[in-house]
């Protein structure tokens, strides 16, 4: 039997690939290879899908994250509260702009930060709130914008699992001071190789990121600011146009997955499913599981060729390059617990019936069979 990846690049919707490879071509014809009009169509094009920001196309989602801070005027002597249960991303764009990371545990039901989770850490220090979205579900933002107005604080999405997820009917990358999104290939809105992008309703930040991004030029050779270079790549952007074009279908695909998975792994074994909070869309970017069978069960299926992955398998404290933070095991029972029983499922757009429905067969069996 053919083997069922975790993720796989396909055709989806049918005729993308085409349209992408046409978009390319087009791009190369165009010989514009540095902030052209690729790049400069997917910023309005993205901007006016998300709705209330402006947007500014960076090298990657990590870069975003840094210039998003950057522009908030985030920096040494700065404390910025992030969850605990992230891709180490968020915590090193902290680091990096000299700040210093400030851990907070993740909401049990949908691990996802929460304002109350976030109260606990404020200090006079605290700058900032990064909220990420994690596995595509948009966190409960409400909560956070009161407790951010009330504590006067900055805050930011990590938006780069939730291109297309809402809010009460906004978009992720709307809701808060700044967002970072990431367009790595695998994202929900991924480009052919390394591409971010910032999104701010602020005109005086997203003009920084603008600067920032391209050697805090205004104008070629006048330097108004220091700046790096992290440019959106022309082709890249040419890319994500196509794309973008399709993320409502292929999130709503992510989304009919997920229902099968949720139908048909109801109470089996000792699944934890994903949990949905009222106004908190979810894009699926990643379908995680819980159970306290992870390891024999990631071993069952992988016999059976079925691949899987783990996000996260060690949370952010326990991690060796974070030993300065001072963090030790017991700190974070609730995402210890997460890392401990977490699994992800093959889902992306594409996957097919027949695939879906060997993985369920396969959990079926495993909790039937061979426990
Ligand atoms: C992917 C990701 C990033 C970083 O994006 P890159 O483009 O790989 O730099 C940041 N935060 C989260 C939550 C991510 O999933």
């Amino acid at each position: 039997m053919q083997p069922v990846p975790y993720f796989a690049f396909r055709d989806f919707p049918a005729g993308l690939e085409m349209q992408v490879q046409q978009a390319l071509l087009a791009a190369v014809a165009g010989k514009q290879y540095v902030l052209g009009p690729q790049v400069q169509a997917f910023e309005n094009e993205f901007a006016a899908y998300i709705g209330g920001g402006a947007v500014v196309g960076v090298g990657n989602g990590y870069d975003a994250l840094v210039i998003a801070l950057k522009a908030s005027g985030v920096g040494a002597g700065d404390e910025v509260i992030v969850p605990v249960n992230t891709f180490i991303a968020t915590i090193n764009a902290v680091l990096q702009v000299g700040a210093k990371p400030v851990l907070a545990e993740p909401d049990i039901y949908t691990y996802n930060l929460t304002a109350e989770s976030t109260a606990k850490h404020i200090t006079p220090k605290t700058k900032a709130v990064i909220a990420v979205h994690l596995y595509g579900q948009v966190c409960a933002m409400e909560p956070l914008q009161q407790l951010a107005q009330e504590s006067n604080l900055l805050l930011l999405e990590d938006a780069a699992q939730a291109h297309g997820a809402t809010y009460k009917d906004q978009f992720a990358g709307s809701l808060g001071h700044g967002a970072a999104f990431s367009f790595y290939p695998t994202k929900n809105l991924g480009a052919l190789g390394d591409a971010g992008a910032v999104v701010t309703p602020d005109a005086a930040k997203a003009d920084f990121a603008r600067k920032y991004r391209n050697y805090g030029e205004a104008q070629k050779y006048n330097s108004e600011q220091i700046g790096i270079n992290s440019r959106l790549d022309e082709l890249q952007a040419a890319v994500l146009r196509v794309k973008l074009q399709q993320l409502q279908a292929m999130n709503a695909e992510r989304q009919r997955l997920a229902q099968v998975y949720l139908r048909e792994l109801k109470q089996v074994g000792d699944f934890i499913l994903p949990f949905s909070a009222p106004d908190c869309g979810h894009v699926y970017h990643i379908f995680n599981i819980r159970t306290k069978h992870r390891g024999q069960l990631q071993a069952w299926l992988r016999e059976q060729g079925i691949a899987t992955a783990i996000h996260y398998p060690v949370p952010v404290h326990l991690q060796q390059a974070y030993a300065t933070l001072g963090y030790k095991q017991g700190d974070f029972p609730v995402a210890e617990e997460l890392a401990n029983t977490s699994l992800s499922l093959p889902l992306f757009p594409g996957l097919t019936a027949a695939e879906q429905e060997r993985v369920i067969t396969a959990i079926k069996a495993f909790f039937r069979d061979s426990l």
